[in-house]
């Protein structure tokens, strides 16, 4: 094989690749601004360089580098038109709290508030998750960090689509990646199936540790689920309980 041979073999398997990871559970794929360039211009037929479709459904505009700071994160956020999300929204929400937080807590997406203020969890679920800070944990609100899976709130406060999920999670993994926290606490069914890449709900995940990129993560349920199911508060203490044996060094998962 000579070196052109070669590299167009390369370009195919790399094309094969992505569209095998655009079929998978995520149906998306996340590529570098080169490499998504270099195989949306290539043909793999010999001799020739033609233009291919590209193995949608990736991201119109590829993820920021690991290296991006939170700040920098939050300005590409605050300009992301890659769902339609964009449209409807007063303001992204993109995140709160101490950057260096040893917990992240991280809902599903912003409500009415959250949309009107830019900050996430500030209506009466939110107010619930800052009792249980402070209140239960003892903690500041300030102390930890907060986000959600999406950055804009979808209409109606409907549940998030897959493909405004697949759109919205890089920035999500690019958080957790900056701030490295000791334990991540999924509040609620989309946020546990986007970080955990499962179908089960909450009653299933919850009660055990999973391991989210070699960090404890612990599932527990939605502040606006406890709002209109208070009878499972008492659950959710448990988890958080749980989730203070780690912060405090009580305990160390085998995840
Ligand atoms: S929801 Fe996420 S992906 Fe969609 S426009 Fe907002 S920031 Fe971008």
């Amino acid at each position: 094989m000579n070196p052109e041979e070669r590299y167009l073999s390369a370009i195919k398997d790399a094309q094969a690749l992505v569209q095998q990871l655009a079929q998978g559970p995520r149906k998306t794929a996340t590529l570098s601004p080169e490499v998504a360039e270099m195989l949306a211009g290539l043909s793999v037929a010999a001799g020739e360089t033609t233009a291919v479709p590209s193995a949608s459904p990736a991201p119109a505009t590829a993820p920021p580098g690991a290296n991006t700071s939170l700040r920098d994160l939050a300005e590409i956020v605050r300009g992301c038109q890659q769902c339609s999300l964009h449209e409807t929204r007063t303001q992204t929400v993109f995140g709160v709290g101490n950057e260096n937080a040893d917990l992240v807590f991280v809902g599903e997406a912003p409500g009415a508030d959250e949309d009107a203020q830019g900050e996430p969890f500030v209506g009466k679920a939110g107010q619930l998750l800052t009792d249980i800070i402070t209140k239960g944990m003892k903690m500041r609100r300030e102390d930890v960090y907060i986000c959600n899976v999406l950055k804009c709130r979808p209409p109606n406060n409907r549940n998030p689509n897959p493909a405004e999920m697949s759109c919205c999670e890089p920035y999500l993994i690019q958080q957790l990646a900056q701030i490295k926290p000791k334990v991540i606490c999924a509040l609620g069914g989309v946020a546990a199936k986007c970080l955990l890449q499962t179908e089960d709900g909450v009653g299933r995940l919850r009660g055990q540790w999973h391991n989210y990129q070699g960090i404890p993560l612990r599932v527990t349920y939605h502040p606006a689920y406890l709002l209109r199911t208070p009878s499972d508060k008492g659950k959710t203490w448990a988890d958080i309980q749980e989730v203070m044996k780690v912060l405090s060094g009580e305990i160390s998962p085998q995840i």
